[in-house]
């Protein structure tokens, strides 16, 4: 009898579902552990002459700002992210560089913009060459360690880069009540996976100075946990149904964290590298065009203290400063070169209740509608964000379709055309594209071209995407 129960699936999946269980009821009360001290705005400026500072870096893939409560969302998605925010530091008005993991993650990783990095196809890597801050830091005597799930960041395509481990956890097999509704093919296993990981990481290595960099991909996938979903059953509830139970996976982490006595010297970073489209332009899901909700992230920093009340940036920002504010906060050397620069300026604008008036400058988001398409000549699609305009640019497209203009200040999900209005702004952005598009490449040279095998090219397929 016990030999027939050890060999039934059932048995097995009884026991996940028990573990999981016994996972998820460790989740107490996030704030009755929590270690850190109160701080002010001031003690931002002096984390630099700390020396005891983790980093934990959280990219929770495929995840629009807007469905977060601490962005204004009207559904309860995301408590923990939301309660990270409203004691720490969240950017109000950031953006992503592209819709496609990839050539977004590229760009965020070295603070080049795409046109720069050249990591727009399917076939380029990150060159060798690029200074990552995974390399700074490692240099600087952190222990770095990565987790991930998405082929796209995959060791081939150069993302490893300064990492001393740079890991895929093994998939185990899905909890019955945790259940993936992406239409299209998956990938194995769940952010769960990543979070066993991490916390068995923190177990090992409490004692060293470290980087501890988290890819996930359940919101992504659409999964969800259907003994908890609040929402509905249209693929955007369930979709913000994933985020709550990413959500709750973070809760796990953030209390390990605290049991551990790492919080207080720990900063944890939540960023994204796209959203999602519902419809919004004629499209679902990403990686096909830059209209504001595939590239409308968002950026949340929870520091080794309390604010007492949530620090916000108002001023745009975007993922390119991402790295080099982190890099200027711990009062560490810059990446040469960058695009992207330190919000260090706009943190403390914000915490005076001043601005910069830093919306006067050009910011870029860039995709290659061809990138998966091996013999289709490159057609870049670009958007530049400057002032209150946002111009939407198809080098592929024709006549009306070729340039849309919205003032995306008061129209941030770019509902109406202002072209006919506006011809001059909409000239000068034009102008801007067209030398966005001139850009020289970064000091490295051009994107390196790797050749993917067929393992590789299912692996890439298996996350939804059309690739010859
Ligand atoms: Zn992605």
């Amino acid at each position: 009898m016990w030999k027939r129960l050890f060999a039934s699936r059932a048995f097995y999946l009884v026991l996940l579902a028990l573990m999981v269980g016994a996972f998820l009821a460790t989740q107490v009360r996030i704030e009755e552990t929590d270690p850190r001290p109160m701080g002010t705005p001031a003690d931002i400026a002096r984390l630099a002459e700390r020396d005891d500072l983790n980093i934990v870096f959280i990219l929770i893939d495929t995840l629009r700002a807007d469905r977060l409560g601490a962005y204004a969302y009207e559904r309860d998605t995301s408590p923990v992210l939301d309660a990270m925010a409203a004691d720490g530091l969240r950017f109000g008005y950031h953006m992503s560089q592209s819709s496609w993991t990839k050539c977004s993650m590229a760009s965020m990783w070295t603070a080049h913009y795409p046109v720069r990095t050249g990591v727009t196809r399917s076939e380029h890597a990150i060159s060798p060459e690029a200074k990552m801050p995974a390399e700074i830091l490692q240099e600087a005597g952190y222990k770095t360690y990565a987790l991930w799930r998405n082929a796209w960041v995959g060791p081939s395509f150069g993302f490893s880069q300064g990492f001393e481990v740079y890991h895929s956890p093994r998939p185990s097999r899905l909890p019955p009540s945790v259940r993936r509704e992406k239409p299209t093919v998956g990938v194995a296993g769940t952010d769960w996976d990543i979070m066993q990981s991490a916390r068995d990481f923190l177990l090992t290595h409490d004692e060293e100075k470290f980087l501890l960099y988290l890819h996930l991909m359940d919101v992504h996938q659409y999964v969800y946990d259907e003994d908890t979903a609040l929402f509905g059953t249209t693929y955007s509830d369930i979709y913000d149904n994933s985020i709550r139970w990413v959500d709750r996976l973070l809760g796990v982490l953030v209390e390990d964290l605290n049991r551990r006595g790492l919080r207080d010297k720990t900063l944890i970073v939540v960023a994204s590298d796209h959203g999602e489209a519902f419809g919004e332009h004629g499209r679902e899901g990403h990686a096909r065009d830059v209209y504001s909700e595939v590239v409308t992230t968002p950026l949340i920093i929870s520091f080794p203290f309390r604010l007492p009340e949530p620090l916000v940036v108002n001023e745009p920002s975007e993922n390119v400063d991402l790295w080099p504010t982190l890099l200027d906060l711990l009062g560490m050397p810059g990446i040469e070169g960058a695009d992207g620069r330190s919000l260090r300026g706009e943190i403390e604008a914000a915490a005076a209740g001043t601005e910069t008036g830093a919306d006067a400058e050009a910011r870029f988001a860039h995709i290659d509608q061809s990138w998966g398409r091996k013999k289709v000549e490159s057609q870049p699609m670009v958007a530049v964000t400057e002032g209150p305009y946002r111009l939407v640019f198809r080098t592929a497209g024709r006549g009306a379709r070729r340039a849309e203009l919205y003032e995306y200040a008061t129209d941030r999900l770019e509902s109406r055309r202002v072209d006919a209005d506006q011809p001059d702004v909409r000239q000068h952005m034009v102008e801007l594209v067209r030398s966005y598009l001139n850009e020289t490449p970064a000091s490295w040279g051009d994107a390196p071209e790797i050749e993917l095998d067929e393992a590789q090219l299912q692996q890439l397929r298996a996350l939804g995407y059309e690739i010859e």
